[in-house]
Parts: C-alpha cells; sequence; structure tokens
C-alpha cells in the first residue's frame, strides 16, 4: 500500500481492517454494500451456500440480520426478513404464500388504505382476486372462505382506523379448513401485546415505521413467519424485488425496540386515561378504543369536515400528521387522508364518517394531552 499513489491510497487506506477482539454492545451499521473474502474459493463457497456469510447487501447484511433475528425472537416465529417498509413487507409476504394468476384473497374490509389498493390493484393486474368482508362477522367469513376457497387470509389485529380486534384463532380454524394461510398485520397491536403466530397465524407482518422503531425517524417493514420453509420465498422478494431495508433505519428499528415495551405500558395507560376522559366529553358522540392499544379513534358530535379541521387545527401540542406509533401524540384525518380514494358512499359504509379522529397517543404526560385536546374542542 504505502508505494501505491496518493490518488490509489486515498480509495483504500484504513479499509478492511481486521475486526476488533471485543464485542461491540451494540450492533454496529455496517454501512457498506457489498462483501471481500480473502479469496476466491470462499466467495465462491458463500455463494454457494456452503459456507454462512455476507455477500451483497440486497441479499443480506449483519445489521440487517440482528434485526430480523431480534424480531424473529420476539414474535417466537421460525424465520424473519426485513424490508424497505411496512408495504414491501406486506407484498413479500402475499407473494411468498405463491399468489398467482387465478388465486383468491379472503381480506378484511378495515385494511389499511395502501394493502387494500395493493390487492386491488397491483395484484388484481396479475389476475389475483380480493373478496373483502367485514372480519368482526365470523360467520360471513366463514360462509366467504368456503364459497371463494381463498390462498391467503389477511387481516389485522387491530383495525384502521376504527380500532376492531380481530379474532385470530377463529381466523386460524377458517384458514385451517380452508387450507389456506393466514397473514396478520400486527403493526397496531405489537409484539408486546399480540403475538399472533403463537395463536396459530402463519405469518405477521409489521410496518416498523409505527411502534417499533417508535421516533418517526425511520421506514421499515418485517415479515416473520411460523415455517421456516418460508425464509427461501421471503429473501427470494427481498433479492429479486430489492425492496431491502436501509442499515441506518435496521439501526434506529433495533434501537426502538429495546424501549418497546415500557413505551407502549405508558402509551396504553395514557390511552386508558384519555379515552375515559373523552367518553364524559359533551361534544363527542362516539369513542373507539376497545380496551387493547395507544390508539383511540372519537367521532364528534359535530360530524363535518369543517369542525373537524377547525378541532385539528386547535391542537397545540398534539402533531397533525399522518402515521402513528410515535413517542408523540398525533392526529389523523381518515376520510381525508388513508380513506380518500374511497367514494363517499362506502366511506360512510365503513363508518369513516367526517367526524372521525385517529389519535395515536405518546409518551407525555396524560393531563398536558387532555389539556390541548380540552383547549381544542372548547375552542
Ligand atoms: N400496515 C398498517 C396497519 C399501517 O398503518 C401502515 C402505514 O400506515 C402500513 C401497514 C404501511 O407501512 P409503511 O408506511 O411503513 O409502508
Amino acid at each position: 500500500m504505502s508505494d501505491n499513489d496518493i490518488t490509489t491510497k486515498l480509495v483504500h487506506a484504513g479499509e478492511r481492517r481486521p475486526l476488533p477482539d471485543a464485542q461491540p454492545v451494540s450492533t454496529p451499521i455496517y454501512a457498506t454494500a457489498t462483501f471481500t473474502y480473502d479469496s476466491m474459493q470462499e466467495i465462491d463457497q458463500v455463494f454457494g451456500g456452503e459456507k454462512q456469510g455476507f455477500i451483497y447487501t440486497r441479499y443480506g447484511n449483519p445489521t440487517l440480520a440482528a434485526l430480523e433475528e431480534a424480531i424473529r425472537e420476539v414474535e417466537e416465529g421460525a424465520t424473519a426478513c426485513a424490508y424497505a417498509t411496512g408495504m414491501a413487507a406486506i407484498h413479500a409476504a402475499l407473494i411468498a404464500c405463491d399468489l398467482k394468476t387465478g388465486s383468491t384473497v379472503l381480506a378484511s374490509q378495515d385494511l389499511y388504505g395502501a394493502t387494500t389498493g395493493l390487492l386491488n390493484t397491483v395484484l388484481s393486474n396479475f389476475g389475483v382476486k380480493t373478496v373483502h368482508v367485514d372480519f368482526s362477522d365470523l360467520t360471513l367469513v366463514r360462509e366467504k372462505a368456503r364459497e371463494i376457497h381463498p390462498q391467503v387470509l389477511i387481516a389485522e389485529t387491530i383495525s384502521n382506523p376504527l380500532l376492531k380486534v380481530c379474532n385470530i384463532e377463529a381466523c386460524v380454524e377458517i384458514a385451517r379448513e380452508n387450507g389456506a394461510r393466514l397473514i396478520i398485520d400486527n403493526t397496531f397491536a405489537t409484539p408486546y401485546l399480540s403475538q399472533p403466530l403463537k395463536l396459530g397465524a402463519d405469518m405477521v407482518v409489521h410496518s416498523a415505521t409505527k411502534y417499533l422503531g417508535g421516533h418517526a425517524d425511520a421506514m421499515g417493514g418485517l415479515v416473520i413467519s411460523r415455517d421456516e420453509m418460508d425464509s427461501n420465498a421471503l429473501v427470494s422478494v427481498m433479492k429479486l424485488v430489492g425492496g431491502v431495508l436501509g442499515v441506518w433505519e435496521a439501526h434506529e428499528i433495533l434501537r426502538g425496540l429495546k424501549t418497546l415495551a415500557v413505551r407502549m405500558d405508558r402509551q396504553c395507560e395514557n390511552t386508558r386515561a384519555l379515552a375515559n376522559y373523552l367518553n364524559e366529553h359533551q361534544a363527542i358522540a362516539r369513542v373507539h378504543h376497545p380496551g387493547l392499544g395507544a390508539l383511540v379513534s372519537i367521532e364528534l358530535r359535530d360530524d363535518t369536515k369543517d369542525a373537524t379541521f377547525r378541532f385539528m387545527n386547535a391542537l397545540k401540542l398534539i402533531v397533525r400528521s399522518t402515521s402513528l406509533g410515535d413517542v408523540f401524540t398525533s392526529v389523523l384525518h381518515p376520510a381525508t387522508s388513508s380513506h380518500r380514494d374511497l367514494l363517499p358512499a362506502r366511506r360512510r359504509e365503513l363508518g369513516i364518517v367526517d367526524g372521525l379522529i385517529r389519535i395515536s397517543v405518546g409518551i407525555e404526560k396524560v393531563d398536558d394531552i387532555i389539556a390541548d385536546i380540552e383547549q381544542a374542542l372548547d375552542g
């Protein structure tokens, strides 16, 4: 090296030093696109799968592997795979279930808007048909499953924005009766409150952008499967579609996981106190809070977009933003955001009225959250 020109030294100096003997206590960010070995024979073995190792970050990376192992362990799955966003993860899970032209999906009608969009546009264009039903009506779900023979059932543990809790065990039974696989989006509940794989679900997906990261500074998605056999298909989507999670984001999410339990305890406690307050308020017609999780949705008595925007604009502490699950409290207006693209009649059918507001409760002192809502409602 020392004989080389400065131009060459600038490129190589300081790099590829031996790893330190001391173990870092937190997983380092492996900000590298590719990996080298001492010989071509070793590279050949790693490529061929005869030797464990990393080759190229789209195929795997130690920082991503640490996050995948962490979420696999807490969701008690057999295998896990990380993707760039929650949507990339949902797409990967559906594809890993081997959907093909002619396959049918039985989906909850209350899925996150983009998940419905993915099924009804992208997958529909490839000949995958989706039927949406109300998953809180299990008789209907059972009947539809018998009628359409779905390959996949998909629902959310706690639905958005009306916060209906899915009876996962009953869905597992219906899926098994029909030889279908059950995918559960566990974003709203998190593994701290619900572990769908232990109840028999086949795959769990997460928008790690929400509670797992918890700080609104990283986007990510995760799929965890109860069956090791899904590993190839999940890795294959990562390699071939390429929606790989960035290593910086993986680091943020892995760090977020460490405080998930304390954040959720505080957020759920704040949510219960806030829901009790909201239940008593004259300006509120209805409070949706299942007693589980850190979200509460309210319907204003004045069910108009104007009144709703007036209330939301008057908030001083609470943040007006899309997304949820962060350390700060935020509000969202589903009718003009997540459910904007639906026809007004379909929105009403789903219960997404103009006066509906979803509140994601943070870790602030609950008295301050309530005071902010009170001054905005009084205004
Ligand atoms: N699943 C649920 C329940 C969500 O709320 C969201 C986003 O809001 C997603 C999936 C998509 O996640 P991402 O925005 O990380 O792609």
